[in-house]
């Protein structure tokens, strides 16, 4: 660690009493309606569920943060060095679900920035998976063969302080019809990449013209056979899937999206009413979360997370270990920890509630999946495998010593098992 500081949690309480976490759609409705009178007293409901109104009256300082939660310590102390990290951004709606009371809630220690972030690890890098190097033109990162990352634009509604792309997100740099072109030319030019998939920063913060625009622009490239968005619209800004995006989003079939999904506080009334008419629209729904110390890195936290998806009609897609980006340790478990998790929901509950773990390699590598062992030996032809229980079973591996084209059903041949 290049830095280290002391410093001691506020134990005051805060200036205004607690919302308590509670998401039946009732409460929730009346949790949103109270935090918008207290907070944006002159906003009507039109107003907060216009995702221009969110935008533009985001949370972007530690003064107006304070209205709203008596920060910490720590958190103040990470507000004096603001200039040099990640900027901040939350949408009233997502700060709607902030604990005010508790530093350590999910929502909060994602969006506020903590002293911790200041310090910066030895093995963290701005660049962990080493994206510009695989970068040929602005805006492309071509690192598998058939598909490409098209960064469209570097900003975000809300800005996660775990986010990888902190090197970029939130730079201002914009996003135009012009700046994307050589991207556009890029991909048209190889006819290898099947696969788009279009990330950020959020896409789904450009308008619908300018996706529109994009949209086609892809389209007319006919080896471009499916499109994907990376986004976390749905659980930062639910307000922006409207009718009119949805109906822009569903000319482009086949059209993937991959959402950011982090904690089960995320899951509300709005989130799912958002996710429906995606999905209602046509679009597969998967999601991709980060697993962080003490906000998800516990199995009911995370099995709550993944059900609750499933519920929404998005299956849980990626779990990633979190890069090692800079001011990231605070946010890193073990990989251990990531395994075990994955074997706690494995043949523990529906199979499409368990994503595939994965470790981004750092460099550049590319997705790497991670398995607890389940292969463990032989025994003669017989592979040992062992099943969520810890209990282990032969399968007969004779097939290729058969010949390749004989059969071999489980009805002829009886499992061994050990405890
Ligand atoms: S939404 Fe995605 S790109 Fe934006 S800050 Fe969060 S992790 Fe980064």
């Amino acid at each position: 660690m290049k830095l280290k500081l002391m410093m001691s949690e506020d134990q005051d309480e805060p200036p205004d009493s607690p919302r308590k976490r509670n998401h039946s759609p009732a409460s929730r409705c009346d949790d949103a309606s109270s935090f918008r009178r207290n907070h944006f007293p002159d906003a009507t409901e039109e107003n907060w569920n216009d995702w221009h109104w969110q935008l533009k009256n985001r949370l972007t300082s530690a003064s107006q943060l304070e209205k709203i939660v008596r920060l910490s310590d720590s958190e103040r102390l990470a507000f004096q060095f603001a200039s040099t990290t990640l900027p901040l951004a939350i949408t009233p709606y997502y700060a709607s679900l902030i604990d005010p009371l508790d530093p350590d809630q999910a929502i909060r220690r994602a969006m506020i920035p903590v002293a911790s972030e200041l310090l910066v690890a030895p093995d963290e890098a701005k660049d962990p998976l080493a994206e510009e190097g695989h970068s040929p033109v602005p805006g492309i990162v071509h690192r598998y063969p058939d598909r490409v990352l098209f960064l469209v634009t570097d900003y975000c509604s809300s800005y996660c302080r775990y986010c990888t792309r902190s090197r970029m997100v939130g730079r201002r740099k914009g996003a135009s019809r012009k700046g994307w072109q050589q991207a556009l030319d890029y991909i048209a030019a190889h006819r290898d990449i099947r696969d788009v998939l279009i990330s950020g920063g959020d896409p789904l913060t450009l308008s619908d013209g300018q996706l529109d625009w994009l949209l086609g622009k892809l389209r007319e490239i006919p080896h471009v056979e499916m499109i994907r968005i990376g986004t976390k619209v749905p659980f930062v800004l639910p307000q922006r899937v409207t009718p009119s995006l949805v109906a822009v989003l569903q000319k482009y079939h086949p059209l993937w999206m991959s959402i950011h999904a982090m904690h089960g506080d995320e899951l509300t009334t709005e989130s799912r009413r958002a996710c429906t008419m995606l999905a209602n629209a046509g679009i597969p729904l998967g999601s991709q979360t980060v697993l962080l110390a003490g906000i998800n890195d516990s199995l009911e936290v995370m099995r709550t997370l993944m059900h609750g998806l499933l519920k929404i009609r998005v299956k849980p897609y990626y779990l990633y270990q979190c890069d090692p980006t800079i001011g990231s340790a605070h946010f890193r478990t073990s990989v251990s920890k990531g395994l075990e998790l994955y074997a706690g929901l494995r043949g523990h509950t529906t199979g499409y509630a368990v994503p595939t773990y994965v470790i981004d390699a750092p460099g550049g590598g590319g997705k790497i999946p991670l398995l607890p062992e389940t292969v463990v030996g032989r025994q003669g032809t017989n592979l040992l495998i062992k099943n969520f229980e810890g209990k282990v079973y032969a399968y007969p591996d004779t097939v290729e010593n058969l010949g390749g084209n004989q059969s071999c059903s489980h009805s002829e041949v009886q499992p061994c098992v050990s405890a």
